[in-house]
């Protein structure tokens, strides 16, 4: 007899959230960065209790049919590649397919799709399925997740500062919606509304996040050179800061942090200081 045993689907998914939903934040990423796939152009994000309670994010995006709504949920299934080659040329920002049964196997999970021609809802309790049914929407899809690690107390005990959890997804938010400023994004937060952005181009987008008066502190790169195109806004000498916080730099659409890029950055800014341009 082997002692070996192959693991069940759930223990699986189990595992692979620990890896992948640290918190309720990376449930507010990943499902952002869905919205964002699915072509939306407006998306809402609702929190209570810094998503410790529940998450809702729905989008207007091109949502999904009956099959997909239940497929989607199950491990390593993705619309976005299909063979080895296109893992070369990838323009979506998920391609796993491993975020959704992931956050599924530890909250209880309900979306809601429309597509072209039906609205389904489907229901998951810790990776089980409960039902899947017709539902009521007007557009795109809703994603709500609610008691997220209800199945891993030592988890969700992680989860007490509602601070620093609330922190952590409002600087998702922000960088996302610094990245595609053309997507209206709404956030709230027990009912205060955190964010309502509309369409911008990004110099206003980065006055709604941060402030008017930041705009005249801005200065607009735009470089390019072979292949590579840099472009954003710096802030000028008034805007410099010992912390970071307010610093996105973006690769190909997704937020990276880079100390090399960092002190670049931060580099022409100290020779002029030493060089006393400024008082
Ligand atoms: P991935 O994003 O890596 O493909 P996910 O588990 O996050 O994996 O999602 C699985 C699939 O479900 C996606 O490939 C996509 O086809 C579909 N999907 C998820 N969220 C949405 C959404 N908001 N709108 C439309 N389709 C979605
Ligand atoms: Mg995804």
């Amino acid at each position: 007899m082997s002692i070996i045993k192959k693991l069940n689907s759930n223990i699986i998914n189990n595992i692979a959230a620990g890896e992948i939903i640290e918190g309720p934040s990376s449930v507010v990423k990943e499902l952002l960065e869905n919205s964002i796939d699915a072509g939306s152009r407006n998306i809402d994000i609702y929190i209570e209790e810094s998503g410790i309670k529940n998450i809702v994010v729905k989008d207007d995006g091109f949502g999904m049919s009956k099959n997909d709504l239940e497929i989607a949920f199950k491990r390593h299934t993705t619309s976005k590649i299909h063979s080895k080659d296109d893992l070369f040329n990838i323009k979506t920002l998920g391609f796993r397919g491993e975020a959704l049964p992931s956050i599924a196997s530890v909250s209880f999970l309900s979306a809601i799709s429309k597509n072209n021609t039906e609205i389904n809802q489907i229901k998951i309790i810790g990776g089980k399925k409960e039902f899947i049914k017709k539902g009521a929407l007007n557009e795109g899809t809703l994603i709500k997740v609610e008691n997220l690690f209800f199945n891993l107390p030592a988890r969700k005990k992680f989860l007490k500062n509602k601070k620093k959890e609330f922190n952590k997804i409002s600087s998702i938010v922000k960088s996302y919606a610094l990245c595609y400023p053309d997507i209206c994004f709404k956030f709230t937060h027990n009912g205060s509304e955190i964010y309502d952005l509309n369409r911008n181009n990004l110099k206003n987008r980065i006055g709604d996040i941060f402030g008017r008066k930041f705009e005249d502190s801005l200065i607009s790169v735009d470089y390019q050179k072979d292949d590579c195109n840099i472009n954003g806004f710096a802030g000028n000498i008034d805007l410099l800061r010992k912390r970071k916080t307010n610093q996105f730099i973006f690769l190909n659409n997704r937020l990276i942090k880079d100390k090399l890029i960092e002190k670049a950055i931060l580099q022409p800014f100290l020779s002029s200081i030493q060089r006393n341009e400024y008082p």
